[in-house]
C-alpha cells in the first residue's frame, strides 16, 4: 500500500461524521483561546501518525492551532451534551464543560481520528466551571496517556501540550493549559444514557448505528448487531480493567461519563500508579467511602456496564443484556490471568496456576515491596538466581515455588528473560515524577521531555535515566491527588 504523503496543518481534511447522525448531542461552541501561549511539548510520533509533517510543530501556526485560536478554515467547533452516573448517582446533564471538538481528520493509512481541545474555554455545558484545564492536571494527562499507550493499554491520547499566562482558581491560583487531545472516539456510555434518559429514543438507536457502522463494522449488516455490538463492549471493557490490574494503574473517577464505548482509558483526573500492592488504595483524595479504591476497579467496570445496558434496552431484550453482562467476570479473569502469567514468564498452563498467582498477590501484598521493581527484577533473575528485596519467609517462599514452578516451563532462561523484559516495565508514571515535571515546566521543560522519553518507551533500560524508575524519594512519599484539574 502506497501513503499518502505528510501534509500540512492547513492542508489537513477535517471532517465530522458523527454530527450529521447525531442531531441533538453536538452543539456549535467557540474556543476562547489562552493569552500568550507556549508550546510545551509535542508527541512527534503521534504527528507523524496522524499525517502531519514534523516540521509543523516549530511554526508559530501550530500553536494556535492547538490552542484553539485557528488561521484556516476546516474545523467545526463541538462540544457534546452527555449525563452520567458520578459516585453512583445519576446526574441528567453534564457534557463537554472543558472540551471541543475539532472534527475528525484521515490519517495516512486512512483511518479517522477526532481531535478535541481541553481547557479552551467555557461551553453550554461547563455548568459552574470555568472550561479550564490546569497545567497541573494537563501535564499530567499528557504524560499519562502517552505512557499507557506504550504500556499497550488502551487510551486516548495527546498530541500536545500548552500553557498560557492566564490564572485558574482551584485550591490556589494556578496556570491555565490546553491538551489536543486524539482519540478515534470520544464517545461515553453517558452520551448513550443522556438519549435514553431524555426518552430520545430515534436518536440513540443513530447513535448505536453510527457507533457500530464506524467502529463495529464486523456487525454492520448482521441481524443481531446490537446485542454483537454490547457484548464487544463488555469484552474491551472487561479487558481494559484487566490490564490496569495488572500494570496497578488507579483510575480514580471510574463514573459512567468518564467511560469511553471503545474501552479506551479516558478522562485522567486523579489516576495514580500502586508503588505497592494495595487493593484499598484510594488514589482520589475526594474519593471517601473508596468506591474507585484499586481492588474496587472490575466492580465497577461492571457497574458501569449495567448502567450503560440499561441505556440500551429499547435496542436489546433484559435476557440478552444479563447474559452478555455475565460474561464480565471470565473475560475479566482470563485476560488478568494471562497477563500476571506473561508478567511471571510462564507460558504453559498448569493446575496450580490460580494458586501460585494468589500467592504471589499475596506476597506483594503482604510485603510491600514495589509493584514495577519486582516484576522488572523477576525479569532479570533468571540469569542470577539473585534478587534484592529482604529475604522475609513470603519472599523465600515465593522463590522457592517460583523455581519449581519454572521447572515445568520450555522456555530458556534468555527466552523467559527476553519476553519478561517486554512485559514488566521499568519506569512507570509514578506521582511523583509528574509533580517533578510540573514544578519544572516552566524553568526546565527538559525535564519533562526526559520524563516523557522513559514513559514512552518504559521496556528500555535508558541508564543514563535510571532514577526515574526508582520509587518516591522521601519528600513525596505520601503525595495525594485531588480531583480538582
Ligand atoms: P471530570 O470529573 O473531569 O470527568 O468532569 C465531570 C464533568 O465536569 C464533565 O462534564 C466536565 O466537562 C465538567 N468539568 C470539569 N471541570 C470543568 C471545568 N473546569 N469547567 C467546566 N466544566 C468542567
Ligand atoms: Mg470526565
Amino acid at each position: 500500500m502506497t501513503l499518502k504523503p505528510l501534509v500540512k496543518l492547513a492542508e489537513l481534511n477535517f471532517t465530522n461524521r458523527i454530527i450529521n447522525y447525531s442531531t441533538t448531542l453536538f452543539t456549535k461552541v467557540q474556543s476562547t483561546p489562552l493569552t500568550n501561549p507556549v508550546c510545551l511539548h509535542v508527541n512527534c510520533d503521534l504527528l507523524n501518525f496522524l499525517g502531519i509533517e514534523s516540521s509543523e510543530k516549530n511554526k508559530p501556526s501550530f500553536t494556535r492551532f492547538i490552542n484553539g485560536d485557528l488561521d484556516f478554515e476546516g474545523p467545526t467547533f463541538v462540544s457534546s451534551s452527555y449525563s452520567g452516573h458520578q459516585f453512583g448517582h445519576y446526574v441528567p446533564r453534564l457534557g463537554d464543560g472543558r472540551a471541543i471538538m475539532l472534527g475528525e481528520i484521515q490519517n495516512q493509512n486512512g483511518d479517522f481520528f477526532e481531535l478535541q481541545l481541553k481547557g479552551a474555554g467555557l461551553t453550554p455545558f461547563s455548568r459552574s466551571g470555568d472550561g479550564r484545564a490546569v497545567v497541573r492536571s494537563s501535564v499530567r494527562e499528557y504524560l499519562a496517556s502517552a505512557h499507557l499507550k506504550a504500556l499497550g493499554i488502551p487510551t486516548t491520547e495527546a498530541l500536545s501540550l500548552l500553557y498560557g499566562s492566564d490564572d485558574v482558581y482551584r485550591e490556589e491560583i494556578e496556570k491555565a493549559a490546553i491538551v489536543l487531545r486524539v482519540s478515534e472516539s470520544f464517545l461515553r456510555f453517558g452520551h448513550y444514557q443522556y438519549l435514553a434518559h431524555t426518552d430520545q429514543l430515534l436518536e440513540l438507536k443513530a447513535l448505536v448505528d453510527f457507533t457500530i457502522d464506524h467502529y463495529f463494522a464486523e456487525f454492520k449488516d448482521h441481524p443481531n448487531r446490537y446485542i454483537l455490538f454490547f457484548q464487544s463492549v463488555v469484552k474491551n471493557t472487561a479487558k481494559l480493567f484487566a490490564k490496569w490490574q495488572a500494570v496497578g494503574f488507579c483510575h480514580g473517577v471510574l463514573n459512567t461519563d468518564n467511560m469511553s464505548i471503545l474501552g479506551l482509558t479516558i478522562d485522567y483526573g486523579p489516576f495514580g500508579f500502586l508503588d505497592s500492592l494495595d487493593q484499598d488504595h484510594i488514589c482520589n483524595h475526594s474519593d471517601h467511602e473508596g468506591r474507585y479504591s484499586f481492588g474496587n476497579q472490575p466492580a465497577i467496570g461492571l457497574w458501569n456496564l449495567e448502567q450503560l445496558g440499561e441505556a440500551l434496552k429499547s435496542l436489546i431484550t433484559d435476557a440478552d443484556l444479563k447474559r452478555t453482562l455475565e460474561t464480565y467476570s471470565t473475560i475479566f479473569k482470563v485476560e488478568y490471568k494471562r497477563l500476571l502469567k506473561n508478567k511471571l514468564g510462564f507460558n504453559k498452563s498448569v493446575d496450580s496456576d490460580d494458586e501460585f498467582l494468589q500467592m504471589t498477590l499475596n506476597m506483594l501484598a503482604m510485603t510491600q515491596i514495589d509493584y514495577t521493581q519486582f516484576f522488572r527484577e523477576l525479569s532479570h533473575y533468571q540469569i542470577n538466581k539473585k534478587y534484592s528485596f529482604a529475604s522475609t519467609p513470603e519472599v523465600v517462599n515465593f522463590f522457592t515455588q517460583y523455581e519449581a514452578r519454572l521447572a515445568l516451563e520450555d522456555s530458556t532462561s534468555i527466552e523467559r528473560l527476553t519476553q519478561m523484559l517486554c512485559v514488566n516495565p521499568k519506569f512507570i508514571l509514578r506521582n511523583y515524577i509528574a509533580q517533578i515535571a510540573i514544578e519544572n515546566y516552566e524553568k526546565s521543560p527538559e525535564i519533562l521531555d526526559q520524563i516523557f522519553k522513559v514513559l514512552v518507551s518504559p521496556y528500555e533500560e535508558w541508564p543514563e535515566l535510571n532514577h526515574w524508575s526508582f520509587p518516591a524519594p522521601d519528600q513525596y512519599k505520601f503525595m495525594t491527588v485531588s480531583c480538582s484539574s
